[in-house]
């Protein structure tokens, strides 16, 4: 358990992705606030895992790490609850990376549903077969030392990745039988219902598929973006009566960004043919924008600030450096590590 009240501690990260969409903000973002309240949070932008896909293509690898930082705090990631921090400047992730690398069957990494399928595709010839280095091989046991570095308790996921979170465990297990000890917590996934939002297209919201709204996009870019979204597409005329069960993405927006009893105004008059779908994207897209003005300023705010944001991520670093060489001391006590530091 973590040394102040909260009722544990948790990390979690994201890559460096550059600017976040609305889908990172509603599946991930709306949830650490919520935890932060809580939990002792450790958030960290996973630049190390960027480059076990990515090491090629780094240009861009600072700015993506700042916009991702700019996001999380336009958000409302609190750095007076929260510690954020860069992954590659806590270096005891990646000493504890080594050990438990040490520890770790091979078996045990190759069942990551991620690598079987890479392991699949490297297996097949051809000019798209991937270019798959050592690190990425590793990259579950980078994700298990992520976790371990600061002992915690819960790690915050979708159901679909409570299979990551299990290495973490059978290692830190493995840690504790081997060395006869109980350090390590078994850290215990914090199940999330993570909402889905699509891109207006339908597909799965992402920057790769240019289908997503970002949250710094700005009111006029949202507007036009919603207009483009998919509705209803049995719908021949605007007093047609609608579907706004079938109505792909416009109607899950308005289910993302409005409360109840809008909601319903919206599916009842849809259902009668009183709403024309392009009026209603256009009273959507005010609304998204009027829910979004404040996490927009914000962001603004820090944008024309950076000696804030500079100041918040090294005092992340600092505190996660700290806490991270006191598990790091255990780590090599009870390992028996030759101690000359
Ligand atoms: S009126 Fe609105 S909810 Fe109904 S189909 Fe059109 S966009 Fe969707």
């Amino acid at each position: 358990m973590s040394e102040n009240n909260k009722k544990g501690r948790i990390v979690s990260g994201m890559r460096p992705t550059g600017r976040l969409h609305l889908g990172h903000y509603l599946g991930v973002l709306t949830n650490w606030v919520k935890l932060q309240n809580e939990f002792d949070c450790y958030f960290f932008v996973a630049d190390w895992h960027a480059l076990t896909t990515k090491f090629d293509c780094t240009e861009n690898l600072k700015e993506d790490t700042r916009n991702v930082v700019l996001d999380w705090l336009a958000a409302g990631i609190d750095p007076e609850k929260s510690h954020i921090y860069i992954q590659s400047h806590v270096p005891q992730t990646a000493e504890l990376h080594v050990y438990l690398s040490m520890i770790t069957p091979q078996n045990w990494v190759e069942r990551d549903p991620t690598l079987k399928d890479l392991a699949k595709m490297i297996r097949t010839e051809g000019e798209n077969k991937p270019n798959v280095s050592y690190g990425l091989l590793g990259y579950p046991v980078l994700m298990a030392a992520d976790i371990m570095t600061f002992n915690v308790d819960y790690v915050p996921v979708g159901i679909d990745q409570v299979a990551h979170i299990e290495i973490a465990r059978d290692i830190a297990r493995r840690f504790n039988n081997l060395y006869k000890t109980e350090f390590f917590n078994e850290a215990k996934p914090k199940l999330t219902q993570i909402p889905l939002l699509k891109g207006v297209d339908g597909q799965k919201m992402g920057k790769s598929f240019h289908n997503d709204i970002k949250i710094s996009d700005s009111e006029e870019d949202t507007a036009k973006k919603v207009m483009k979204a998919i509705t209803d597409r049995s719908r021949a005329r605007k007093d047609d009566p609608g579907h706004p069960d079938k109505c792909e993405v416009a109607f899950s927006y308005w289910q993302a960004f409005a409360d109840e009893e809008k909601i319903k105004q919206v599916q009842q008059e849809c259902i009668a043919g009183k709403r024309g779908c392009a009026d209603c994207k256009r009273e959507l897209g005010a609304l998204m924008n009027e829910k979004l003005r404040p996490i927009r300023e914000r962001r603004k705010y820090y944008e024309e600030h950076p000696e804030i944001v500079d100041e918040i991520i090294k005092k992340g670093n600092e505190k996660a450096r700290e806490e991270a060489e006191k598990v790091l001391q255990g780590v090599r006590k009870a390992m028996r590590m030759p101690d000359y530091r």
